[in-house]
């Protein structure tokens, strides 16, 4: 990990996920610019014995395999350095709800470790002994920590200097300013007898700014009252 932009190290047992969709559209031109760099490394290549065995059953019993604290730790030091500044994530279920102002810190930063589990998780003492911080992209269970990891790298690197076309269009987005974004509209004028609001097409950019402002507080109000905090 060298030089400026953003430096995601991604642990993972199936490193021909990546760069998978992030290899595409506006996260795959600003890859292939150098704008943000993508180091897939792969745990089973510090994995014990002949078949580099990376999991063990779960000391206590219970169903499934972990993944071994002392396999993790290897493959975490050799990617990333006891004086390597980027954030240790390890993508849970269990983590850090994953939202729009830690996405915004992560992209004002230097990149990330990210660790993606697999089975019923890893040893808990590599959590502790890494410092690892757990973060969960929502309340369902997936499989493996690969799409997650997927899903922050997205959100994170369109927000990075120079990926979206219309810099304006990260700051009107949802969740910024703490509101749903309003409805967008665009050509044809009238589609299944359904016309785009007067207002829209009547170049009055002050009535404009409001009709949004208030479209996107009662579209708030509605589905995400839990976001306006009152
Ligand atoms: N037994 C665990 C779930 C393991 S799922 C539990 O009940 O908490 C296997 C792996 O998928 C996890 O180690 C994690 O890396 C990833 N994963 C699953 N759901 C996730 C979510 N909502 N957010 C982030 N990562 C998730």
């Amino acid at each position: 990990m060298t030089g400026p932009g953003f430096h995601a190290s991604v642990l993972t047992l199936y490193p021909e996920m990546f760069p998978g969709p992030l290899g595409v559209s506006l996260c795959g031109e600003a890859l292939a610019r150098g704008t943000w760099s993508l180091e897939p490394r792969d745990i089973r290549a510090f994995g014990r014995g002949r078949h580099r065995a990376v999991d063990d059953t779960p000391a206590g019993g219970g169903p499934g395999m972990v993944i071994r604290a002392d396999v993790l730790a290897e493959a975490i030091d050799a990617a990333a350095p006891g004086d390597d500044p980027r954030p240790r994530l390890l993508m849970s279920p269990r983590g850090r709800p994953l939202r729009q102002d830690f996405v915004r810190e992560l992209a004002a930063g230097p990149g990330a470790l990210i660790v993606c589990g697999r089975f019923e998780g890893v040893d808990e003492r590599v959590i502790e002994g890494r410092d690892l911080v757990e973060v969960s992209i929502g309340d369902y269970v997936l499989s493996g920590g690969e799409i997650a990891a997927m899903v922050l790298l997205d959100a994170v690197v369109r927000l990075l200097p120079g990926v979206m076309g219309a810099a304006a269009s990260g700051e009107e987005e949802s969740f910024e300013g703490g509101l749903l974004e309003y409805p967008h509209y665009t050509r044809p004028r009238e589609w299944e007898g359904r016309a785009i609001p007067d207002v829209l097409l009547s170049g009055d950019h002050g009535r404009i700014a409001r009709f949004r402002r208030d479209a996107a507080r009662a579209l708030t109000r509605a589905r995400r009252p839990d976001l306006l905090g009152d």
